[in-house]
Order: C-alpha cells, then sequence, then structure tokens
C-alpha cells in the first residue's frame, strides 16, 4: 500500500497551473497573481502632512523665544495643490493628507497652537502662535516613506489578501493577472443519502460530504459545481462522471463508492473509462482513497466516511488544487503541538482530531472524543488534526507531534 507522501507525489505529478486571467481589482480577494507586482510610483506620491495643524519652516523655530507667532498665507486642504511658497516667518494651515508647501519642513499639530477652532468649517486664522519648537521632518511623510517605484511589492503565486488589494489600489492597478480559478466538480454517492431537505427515512441518512467537500474547495479558491448524488449503479456513476467532462473541469472529487463493498462501482466505472492510479493509501482515517483519470480529467475518490472525506482532501485534495491555482507561498501551515496525555495510534500514518488548550500561557492537546471516521462531532470540536507517523504506536505524554490547525 502507498504511504501518504508516496500518494501525494503521485497526485502532484499530474496537475499543472491554470491559465493566466486579467481580472478586476474589487474581484481579486483569494486570486493567485500570475505576475509580479512592480510599484510603479513612489508611496506616499508626495510630501504630506500625517496631521492637522501648521505647516512651518522649522528654522524660523529654531532659537525663537515661545510662544512665537507667524503668519498664516495659505489654508491646504487634503486634495489641493498648494501654491505658495513659504518665506521666513510664514506657515499655512494644513490638512492631514494634504501636500506639504514649498519651503515648509515640519508641521506643528493644531493641538499644540492657540488656534482653538477645530470644528469643521472654520476658516484659516490670519496669524497663528505656537508653544513648542519642532524638528524638521516632524509628522511629515516624505515621499517614497513606504515605497519607491521599481520594488517588487508582491511576488507572482502569491494569494491576494485584503491588505494586498489595497495596496495594488494604492498603487493604480485596476486590473489584476491571476491564475483562472481551478474548476472542481464534485458528487456523493451511495444508496443511502438523502437530500438534506428530505426527511430522514428508515436504513437513510443525509448527504453530509458534499456540503463539507464543497466548503474545502471553495476555501481552497476553486470554483465548485455541485453534481448531486450517484446512486450505486454503474450507470449512476457513469452518468454524473460524464457530466463533469461535459463542464471541462480541472478536477472531479467523490465520495464513497471506492472500498471493497458489493455496490462500490466508482472505482471500477474509473477504471474502464479512465485510468486508475491507485486507490488505497496506508493511512487513518483515510485508507479507501483513489486517485486516477477520467476522459483525461483527474479524479479523486475520497472515502465515504465523513471525518475520512475531510481528511483526505486536506491531504491530498488541498495540495492539487493549491498546485493548480499557481500558489507559491500555499501548503496549510503545519505546526509543533504538545501532547497532554498518551496517545495510542496503530502504526497507520493517523490523523486525529484534537483540541488545543491553554494553560498559563502553555499550549497542549487533548483529543475530542470518538476517533471513528464516521464521527463528526469529534471534528467539528477539534481546531488541529495530530499526525501520528506511520510506525508510532504511542505517543508518550508530554512529547510533541505535527498538526494541521483547522
Ligand atoms: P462507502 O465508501 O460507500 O462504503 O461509505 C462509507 C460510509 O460513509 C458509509 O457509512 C456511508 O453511509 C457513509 N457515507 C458515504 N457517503 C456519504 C455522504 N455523502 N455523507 C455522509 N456519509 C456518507
Ligand atoms: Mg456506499
Amino acid at each position: 500500500m502507498l504511504s501518504v507522501t508516496e500518494a501525494l507525489e503521485r497526485i502532484l505529478s499530474h496537475f499543472e497551473v491554470t491559465a493566466k486571467e486579467m481580472v478586476p481589482l474589487a474581484k481579486c480577494a483569494g486570486r493567485v497573481l500570475a505576475a509580479d507586482i512592480i510599484a510603479a510610483h513612489d508611496l506616499p506620491p508626495f510630501d504630506n502632512s500625517s496631521m492637522d495643524g501648521f505647516a512651518i519652516r522649522s528654522a524660523d523655530l529654531a532659537n525663537a523665544a515661545l510662544p512665537i507667532t507667524l503668519d498664516v498665507v495659505a489654508d491646504i486642504p487634503a486634495g489641493s495643490v498648494p501654491t505658495v511658497t513659504l518665506a521666513q516667518g510664514q506657515s499655512a494651515r494644513i490638512m492631514t493628507g494634504a501636500q506639504l508647501p514649498k519651503g515648509a519642513d515640519a508641521v506643528i499639530p493644531v493641538e499644540d497652537t492657540d488656534f482653538h477652532s477645530r470644528d469643521a468649517g472654520t476658516t484659516a486664522p490670519q496669524t497663528i502662535s505656537f508653544t513648542r519648537t519642532v524638528q524638521a521632518g516632524e509628522n511629515i511623510r516624505p515621499r517614497g516613506m513606504d515605497l519607491h517605484a521599481g520594488d517588487m511589492i508582491l511576488q507572482k503565486g502569491h494569494k491576494l489578501k485584503a491588505q494586498d488589494l489595497g495596496m495594488l489600489a494604492m498603487l493604480g492597478v485596476a486590473e489584476v493577472q491571476v491564475h483562472k480559478k481551478p474548476r472542481v466538480a464534485l458528487f456523493s454517492s451511495g444508496d443511502e443519502l438523502l437530500e438534506v431537505d428530505s426527511p430522514l427515512s428508515e436504513g437513510k441518512i443525509h448527504d453530509s460530504n458534499s456540503y463539507t467537500l464543497a466548503a474545502l474547495i471553495e476555501d481552497a479558491g476553486a470554483e465548485v459545481l455541485r453534481l448531486g448524488i450517484a446512486k450505486d449503479t454503474w450507470e449512476s456513476v457513469e452518468d454524473l462522471l460524464q457530466k463533469a467532462v461535459n463542464e471541462d473541469v480541472d478536477l472531479i472529487v467523490s465520495s464513497a463508492g471506492v472500498s471493497v463493498g458489493a455496490f462500490d462501482f466508482v472505482k471500477d466505472v474509473i477504471e474502464v473509462n479512465g485510468k486508475l492510479d491507485f486507490w488505497r493509501v496506508n493511512m487513518r482515517p483515510g485508507k479507501p482513497l483513489a486517485f486516477g483519470e477520467y476522459r483525461s480529467i483527474p479524479f479523486v475518490g475520497l472515502p465515504g466516511n465523513p471525518v475520512s472525506a475531510f481528511v483526505g482532501f486536506k491531504v491530498f485534495v488541498r495540495p492539487a488544487l493549491e498546485r493548480l491555482a499557481g500558489l507559491m507561498d500555499g501548503a496549510s501551515p503545519r505546526v509543533r503541538v504538545r501532547c497532554e496525555g498518551e496517545i495510542k495510534s496503530d502504526g497507520r500514518e493517523s490523523y486525529l482530531r484534537a483540541k488545543i488548550r491553554t494553560e498559563n500561557g502553555i499550549h497542549t492537546v487533548v483529543l475530542t472524543g470518538h476517533q471513528g471516521s464516521g464521527n463528526l462531532l469529534s471534528l467539528v470540536q477539534a481546531d488541529a488534526l495530530l499526525i501520528i507517523p506511520a510506525g508510532v504506536k504511542c505517543v508518550p505524554a508530554g512529547q510533541e507531534v505535527e498538526a494541521i490547525l483547522l
């Protein structure tokens, strides 16, 4: 049986990054850059005030007796272009973000002056007195303070976050070259499955995997096409696979029907109309996991048990989607966590549901309950999946293990 590492390598070798497209900036959250972003201009683009106050020449105040009074020769709101050049003894009222007038080299905040009318709409005074001196450069944000034209700001392969979009807007990037969202067809399989809005009946359960998996697919930055539920028949499975092919997706994901049950048709249909690379991985939960191609489209058949399907997705499908999306700095972060109590395992690479506890600033993890692959509650209560390596049957209390944070 394949190890997790071997299986992942085999899967990843079938994926290449999607094509590029130009997307309006407002639609770029979570998208992956297909080209480096180089600053076209300095930021800030001009010297400006970081305070509401008065622009002055610091030399005028350097050796003066306080308070000192200066003439106010201009009023400079944000967005305006100052036309004055300050001469000795002159100042200008200036607002936060407004361009600094020529001659000025510092700003004194309005709070440090004798000008007490600070309501919106008040006109500038004729003169202004200060009770303190300032250093040259004080309360000024010089042009290029944050970054310079030509600087590399974000690299190809980076997934755009909220603050990145703000930065792109600052740089005047209205459209961004990103990779196309991977498209994933998803279906469940099993005669016992009901749609979530059908009442439960004898022997049946609601299809829950398609909800978990669709959310995971979207969270990975891909588009999901939900194809519904296949019956446990050859024809029904083939029909949904064909629908996926017609949609020209990058990947087909299904759950259940890939084990050794008498009605597990999924892997047989794949084998006959495509290629089955493998259908078992040495891990727990999630051993019956199939990978192959259906009419040249990569196919992952996740196990049916809800926790196995989730773990199989995290370990194999998410990295495949990250590769498709062109992500360079992806890979779900793994951290090391300390086990509070002893943990038993069966020697297969195991993914156990655990909760992080913090006491006196020390983090430890405890298992969340039933670790059976059908027990979804313990996954709902977990905030980490502990990875117990192959060959390990017991992790003593106090030892650290690797974990995927959920
Ligand atoms: P199978 O892989 O078809 O043998 O299914 C394994 C277990 O997973 C069975 O208990 C199924 O009822 C359950 N199962 C399969 N598909 C789903 C699904 N979509 N939602 C919830 N449970 C499922
Ligand atoms: Mg089944």
